[in-house]
C-alpha cells in the first residue's frame, strides 16, 4: 500500500493503490459535526469511478475538478458514479457531473423514489411523521416539524435529481460486490473489494462519530426499525476480512474489527440510558427526548426523536421494554 497526500485550503487528497487500482480519495472539510464530505474515485486500468458525489457545493466541485485536473484526468475519464445511499451529501455533484460527460449513475434500488423526489411516497412520508409524532406524544413540537416538512415539499422540484438512474441490481458493480446495510438510512449499501480487502462503506461506519439510525418509513408507509437495522449491518460488516474503510465523512479506518465493537457497544449503551429513564417512569418517548436531550428536542426535533424512537425499537427488539397505546400514544415499560 502506497500513500500520497495532498493538502490546500479546500481540499485533502489521499492515494491508495495495490495491484492496479487506485482509490483517489477526496475529503472537502466541513465545520459540522461530519468533519468531511469524503467521496472516491476509484482508477483502474486507465478507467474511473467516482463512488459517491459529496454534497452540492462550490467547494466539493472545486475539489473535484482540483483532483482531475492534478491527477491529469478529464471528465472524458469518468465511467460511471456510484451511489451509496440517497443522502444529499452523498450525491450533491451528480447532475453537475452528468452535465459535462453523460455517464450511467448507479444507485440502491430503494434510492430512486427518494432522489427523484416521487410526489406519492413524500406525500405519504408527510402523513407518516404526523402519525408517528402523534401516537409518540410530541404535541405542538412534532406538529410544528410537520409544518417544516410541507414546506420543503413545496421546493421538492428543486431537489429533484435530473440525471438518469441506473437501479444497482447485479451483485458486483465496477469489481466491487454489493452489500446492502441498512440502518443509517433505508437503502444503504457498501461496496467490497474482496481481492484488497477494502471497503467503501458510505455511512455505516465512521471513525469520529456513531453513524444515526434515521427515523423512515418504507416505499408502503410501515415504519422501519433503524436501530436495529444498524446493529445488524454492523455484524453483517464484522463478518468480512477488511483492512481498509474509506468513509462518507472523517478520516480513513484501518482494520476497522474494534471500531465495528465500540459502535455497537455505543448502541447498546445508550439503549442501556434509555431504559433507565422509561424504568424511572418516563415512558413516552417525547418525554424521553426532554428528559434526555433537553434543549435538543426543539432544536433537533427530528434527530432526537429517531435517536429516542430507534433505541425504544432496540429495547423492544432485545426483550427489555414492552409497549401499549392509551389515547392513541404509545406508553413503554421496562419488563
Ligand atoms: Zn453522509
Amino acid at each position: 500500500m502506497n500513500r500520497v497526500c495532498a493538502k490546500d485550503v479546500y481540499i485533502m487528497t489521499e492515494e491508495i493503490q495495490d495491484n492496479g487500482r487506485t482509490v483517489h480519495s477526496i475529503k472537502v472539510p466541513t465545520s459540522s459535526d461530519l468533519a468531511s464530505f469524503n467521496f472516491y474515485l476509484v482508477e483502474e486500468e486507465g478507467q474511473l469511478s467516482l463512488i459517491d458525489a459529496g454534497i452540492n457545493s462550490g467547494k466539493c466541485w472545486e475539489a473535484f475538478t482540483h483532483l482531475l485536473n492534478c491527477k491529469g484526468f478529464s471528465f472524458e475519464d469518468l465511467e460511471r458514479i456510484i451511489i451509496t445511499h440517497n443522502h444529499e451529501d452523498h450525491v450533491g455533484l451528480v447532475d453537475r457531473i452528468v452535465a459535462k460527460r453523460n455517464i450511467p449513475v448507479y444507485v440502491p434500488d430503494k434510492s430512486i423514489h427518494r432522489l427523484k423526489r416521487d410526489k406519492d411516497f413524500f406525500r405519504m412520508r408527510i402523513e407518516f411523521f404526523a402519525r408517528l409524532y402523534k401516537e409518540m406524544g410530541c404535541g405542538e413540537a412534532g406538529e410544528k416539524q410537520i409544518r417544516k416538512l410541507e414546506d420543503a415539499f413545496e421546493n421538492h422540484d428543486k431537489k429533484r435529481i435530473q440525471a438518469d438512474l441506473t437501479p444497482i441490481d447485479h451483485e458486483t458493480i465496477a469489481g466491487l460486490e454489493l452489500i446492502p446495510t441498512p440502518g443509517h438510512s433505508p437503502d444503504h449499501l457498501v461496496f467490497l473489494d474482496r481481492e484488497r480487502e477494502w471497503l467503501f462503506g458510505g455511512d455505516l461506519l465512521i471513525d469520529h462519530i456513531s453513524s444515526n439510525a434515521l427515523v423512515e418509513p418504507d416505499r408502503e408507509g410501515v415504519r422501519i426499525k433503524t436501530v436495529l437495522e444498524l446493529e445488524k449491518s454492523l455484524k453483517k460488516l464484522r463478518s468480512y476480512n477488511v483492512q481498509v474503510v474509506f468513509p462518507g465523512h472523517g478520516e480513513l479506518i484501518e482494520n476497522p474489527k474494534d471500531l465495528i465493537e465500540v459502535r455497537l457497544d455505543g448502541i447498546k449503551r445508550k439503549a442501556d440510558k434509555v431504559l433507565d429513564h422509561v424504568k424511572n417512569g418516563v415512558e413516552t418517548a417525547s418525554e424521553l427526548a426532554q428528559t434526555m436531550y433537553r434543549g435538543k428536542y426543539e432544536s433537533q426535533f427530528s434527530l432526537v426523536m429517531s435517536e429516542i424512537i430507534g433505541h425504544l425499537d432496540y429495547l423492544e427488539g432485545h426483550e427489555k421494554v414492552t409497549k401499549e397505546i392509551r389515547d392513541g400514544v404509545w406508553w413503554y415499560r421496562a419488563i
